[in-house]
């Protein structure tokens, strides 16, 4: 588990980020996946990152420390439909610079909703992800929302899309920050890449 965590600072440019001294660990995900509730579970501090009211608002690089051992880092989410055009070439253009670039970066975790049939856009940026050799993760959402049989239905449907490109399937865990679920898990899985 994690003991303390703390906000470090927010940029638009990678090249301003904290010095690429410790190791780092990012999360990403369609807007309102639950990213921030994620994080806050994760670190148990109630509002460390922002639960967004308005998605797809903030486009910055928020880095926190963890235990003045890492990074954590929350990406801003993509796949926000009322955003402009012109923000979502900013985006893409922010984030893949980050993650091509940031040397100390160790993996990517993409949030999916377990809620959801596999959706284009996240099957995309996560193959994106694969041919750009980033080492990435999983982590289906929300889980609390229905039965874990559900919830598991949807990571096999998600497995199997994934299946027809990938030889080796990226790690994968079911959150809810509901009830802390998946907590341990990305803990240990963490603390086990650090
Ligand atoms: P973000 O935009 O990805 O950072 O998403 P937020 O963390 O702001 O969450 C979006 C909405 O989903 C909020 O209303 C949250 O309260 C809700 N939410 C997030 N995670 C969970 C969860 O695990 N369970 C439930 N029931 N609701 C969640």
């Amino acid at each position: 588990m994690f003991e303390n965590a703390s906000f470090v600072i927010s940029n638009t440019d990678h090249n301003l980020c904290p010095k690429p001294d410790k190791p780092e660990f990012a999360f990403i995900g369609r807007s309102n996946v639950g990213k921030s509730s994620l994080i806050n579970m994760l670190t148990q501090k109630k509002n460390l990152a922002k639960t967004s009211g308005r998605p797809g608002k903030t486009q910055l690089i928020n880095h926190f420390i963890v235990d003045d051992q890492w990074y954590l880092v929350d990406l801003p989410g993509y796949g926000y439909a009322k955003t402009s055009k012109s923000n979502r070439v900013a985006w893409s253009i922010m984030i893949e610079k980050y993650l091509l670039e940031r040397e100390n970066l160790q993996m990517v975790f993409v949030l999916i909703d377990s809620r959801l049939e596999p959706q284009k856009i996240d099957i995309e940026f996560v193959t994106w992800l694969g041919e750009a050799g980033i080492p990435l993760g999983l982590i289906f959402t929300k889980a609390d929302k229905q039965s874990i049989n559900k919830s598991q239905q949807s990571i096999a449907r998600f497995r199997k899309v994934m299946k027809e490109t990938w030889e080796e399937l990226p790690v994968m865990f079911v959150s809810s920050a509901e009830s802390g679920l998946g907590r341990t898990e990305i803990a240990e899985y963490i603390h086990g890449v650090l």
